[in-house]
């Protein structure tokens, strides 16, 4: 296994996953290489601390369904009383998990599409980093788009913007959300941009601007499939390329293959 093999599974193996040869073929290139191994053990923490983050942010939610199910029954019991005597115990005891749900919350939001949104940003740093960031090196979107065929289940639209200054640096597969998606890389001055596009059932959507870790990010819907724009690049800079995206090819041109 080379490094790119290793990258394009390592949310598989981090969730545990692959199927054992895979996974003993990773495990063992990450305990053997300078780049790997590091990356493989900051995945790892950074599932963790998500997963912790998850499990205090659905507790108070639970805790708070019983409180109210219980106070609904002591009122329904005892219209007269003020409902249940513990009441006022348990609705300082909520503010508190409350509270410390929402810093929680505010800190690593485990909503799903933030979690997408730590994924394809982790995803964009990976890319940097591993110096892997095109499999297929083509500002031809005629080399690009079939490169996708046979590989995703559905076609991503593919175009060069050189004239409009982002030019087309290629494509690669990525595995975000629990499938093999499309990545698109482009470039505006010496800032790199991914684009990720994934299969949607969502109706179209206007792009929605999100900020994380410093990086600018845009996500909209259109014809079926869901784009994530995210780079180090100004956010007007994004948004033009975005814009770009949004005007190209009526929706017939995008050619599902599903
Ligand atoms: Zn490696």
């Amino acid at each position: 296994m080379e490094c790119k093999d290793l990258h394009r599974v390592i949310n598989r193996l981090v969730d545990g996953e692959l199927p054992p040869a895979t996974k003993s073929e990773a495990e063992a290139h990450a305990a053997g290489c300078a780049d790997c191994g590091p990356l493989l053990a900051a995945e790892r923490q950074w599932r963790q601390a998500v997963r912790r983050a998850g499990t205090y942010y659905t507790a108070p939610e639970l805790v708070r369904r019983r409180i109210e199910a219980m106070a609904r029954k002591q009122s329904a019991a005892a219209p007269a009383r003020s409902a249940w005597p513990g009441w006022r115990i348990a609705a300082s005891l909520l503010v508190t998990m409350g509270l410390s749900s929402a810093i929680t919350a505010y800190v690593t939001t485990p909503s799903s599409t933030s979690l997408m949104e730590q994924e394809v940003v982790a995803s964009h740093v990976r890319s940097l980093q591993m110096d892997h960031i095109t499999d297929v090196t083509s500002s031809n979107e005629h080399t690009v788009k079939p490169w996708f065929h046979g590989k995703l289940d559905y076609a991503p639209p593919v175009e060069d913007y050189a004239a409009q200054g982002f030019p087309l640096l290629g494509g690669r597969l990525e595995y975000l959300d629990h499938e093999n998606v499309a990545a698109l890389v482009y470039r505006h001055a010496q800032h790199p941009i991914n684009v990720f596009i994934l299969p949607s059932d969502a109706a179209d959507s206007a792009p929605k601007a999100m900020v994380d870790h410093g990086y600018n990010i845009l996500r909209w819907t259109k014809g079926g499939m869901t784009f994530w724009a995210v780079s180090d690049v100004d956010a007007a800079n994004l948004d033009d390329l975005v814009k770009l995206m949004r005007e190209r090819k009526p929706e017939s041109e995008h050619e599902p293959v599903k």
